[in-house]
């Protein structure tokens, strides 16, 4: 593949940017090149159903103007890169559906921050991407548009709820693509697929056009198939926001820097019992060990440590993301937001009946529910209590001089379309083993570290949060020496 000059969309974000500048390739051939294969991979009965809506001609257009910048000497980061975006994060030309019926057809009169930035350095947005409804699963079979399918094997889910962005950056039509993440839905389906997912510590990019589901928990995160690649694209949306008052006032360092392998002495590596249960699966289990091989060979430490409140997680998780969920998703009530029935007397109940798909019906009636006047101390109040006791269990692990921990990512690797679609605790058990980083406010980072019976298995590194430079040279660290 390396060099062929009919898929220029398969190199690195680097080097697609460093020819793009030096003007080797043009941004419209390399766009050109990954609508191709979107709209072939999107077609026929093999179709991944991964991205849901692109405009061929807008696309071509945004890369002839990047081409003119470049030829200009504009600094360009992402010059003539195709991303394809999470539909549930805002873009002013195509529409923004969160894969709900209530928003079809929506287009935003505004831009994601972290789009604005993508397109202000570069980069080509190529199409939006399904995602189970406004981020509210594991799997991406919870959406208006039908399930995306895992592009290795066509019977499984890619996971989610990033579940297009996954699949399209591991399809190989884009070489990155944004994600949310309130519970996992990067690192989740990044592992899933067999690609790089990462999610930033809590405001460290702006959620300003990211449609809320838990503001208290949301962050934007990129997926691409290196840790290189992923740190780049982080490192151009990163940062101080005006719009959001709850990103980080000041401009974090740039990762990228951090991506070259080297030795890793003198860093402490955490294993956490609780992320090892009996349960877990055995081919995940080996892969771990060889994570952790790889980085006591590059001079780490390895320490096994404890964090007792984990068990707790995912309950907790469940009750704060309800909560905040029922009441981002009120504005949906088909007055501000949302498609009106016609000839109905009750706007806000026909809305609403029509528009919403089941789980996400059952997550506002949850969170409505642990709210109540007489029960949101013992539910939504005992919860955030919680809360606090997982924050600490990292909390004194970092203090103690640990500055990483490595975990699997998920419990099992992808699973059947359907398999859990009757079992909505089952599919929230999923996310057992990354919940704990938005709950925390903690970057984490996934990515491939073998194999599960031929399907890809996902490694998760945690750092204290801002730390995702730890993170970062960890990861490339690892990602050189398995050399999957
Ligand atoms: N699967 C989790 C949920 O359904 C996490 C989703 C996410 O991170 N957006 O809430």
């Amino acid at each position: 593949v390396s060099g062929a000059p009919h898929r220029p969309h398969r190199q690195s974000v680097a080097r697609i940017a460093a020819d793009v500048v030096a003007r080797a390739a043009t941004a419209e051939a390399v766009t050109r090149a990954a609508l191709a294969d979107i709209v072939n991979g999107e077609s026929g009965p093999g179709r991944l159903n991964a991205v849901i809506s692109y405009d061929l001609e807008a696309a071509v257009a945004a890369a002839r103007a990047v081409d003119g910048r470049a030829g200009r000497g504009d600094h360009l980061p992402l010059a003539g890169v195709p991303v394809v975006v999470k539909d549930n994060i805002c873009t002013s030309d195509l529409p923004t559906t969160c894969a709900s019926r209530l928003l079809a057809g929506y287009i935003s009169p505004y831009e994601a921050t972290a789009v604005r930035r993508l397109r202000e350095s570069g980069a080509i947005v190529v199409g939006k991407t399904n995602l189970d409804e406004f981020g509210m699963g594991s799997s991406t079979e919870n959406s208006a548009h039908g399930p995306t399918r895992h592009p290795a094997d066509r019977t499984r889910v890619p996971g989610g709820s990033s579940g297009g962005s996954a699949a399209a950056v591991a399809a190989g039509w884009v070489p990155a693509a944004l994600g949310s993440e309130t519970g996992g839905s990067v690192r989740q389906p990044a592992a899933f697929c067999g690609i790089v997912g990462l999610k930033p510590s809590y405001g460290r990019v702006s959620r300003y056009g990211l449609v809320a589901y838990a503001s208290s928990l949301d962050q934007i995160g990129v997926f691409a198939r290196s840790v290189a690649d992923a740190a780049r694209v982080l490192d151009v949306i990163a940062g101080p926001d005006p719009r959001d008052a709850t990103t980080a006032s000041r401009t974090p360092e740039p990762l990228a820097p951090c991506a070259a392998p080297g030795p890793l002495n003198g860093l402490v590596v955490g294993v956490p019992d609780e992320y090892f249960p009996d349960e877990l699966d055995p081919g995940i289990r080996s892969a771990c060990t060889d994570a952790l091989d790889a980085l006591r060979q590059l001079g780490a430490h390895v320490r096994a440590v404890s964090l007792p409140h984990t068990r707790y997680a995912v309950p907790a998780y469940y009750v704060i993301a309800t909560a905040e969920a029922a009441s981002n998703l009120s504005r949906f009530d088909g007055v501000r937001y949302g498609v009106r029935p016609a000839g109905t007397d009750d706007v806000y109940e026909s809305t609403r009946s029509a528009g919403f798909g089941s789980e996400v019906k059952r997550r506002i009636m949850l969170g409505t529910y642990v709210l109540s006047a007489g029960y949101h101390e013992m539910y939504y109040g005992t919860a955030q209590r919680v809360r606090t006791l997982i924050v600490r269990d990292f909390d004194t692990l970092f203090r103690d001089g640990i500055h990483l921990l490595f975990t699997p990512t998920t419990p099992s690797p992808a699973f059947a379309i359907g398999e859990k679609t009757d079992d909505p605790y089952a599919m929230y058990l999923s996310d057992i083993f990354t919940v704990t980083a938005n709950l925390a406010a903690l970057p984490a980072l996934s990515l491939p570290i073998g194999r599960s019976a031929g399907l890809p298995v996902g490694g998760q590194l945690l750092a204290p949060r801002w730390r995702e430079d730890t993170i970062v040279r960890a990861a490339a660290g690892i990602e050189a020496e398995l050399a999957l």
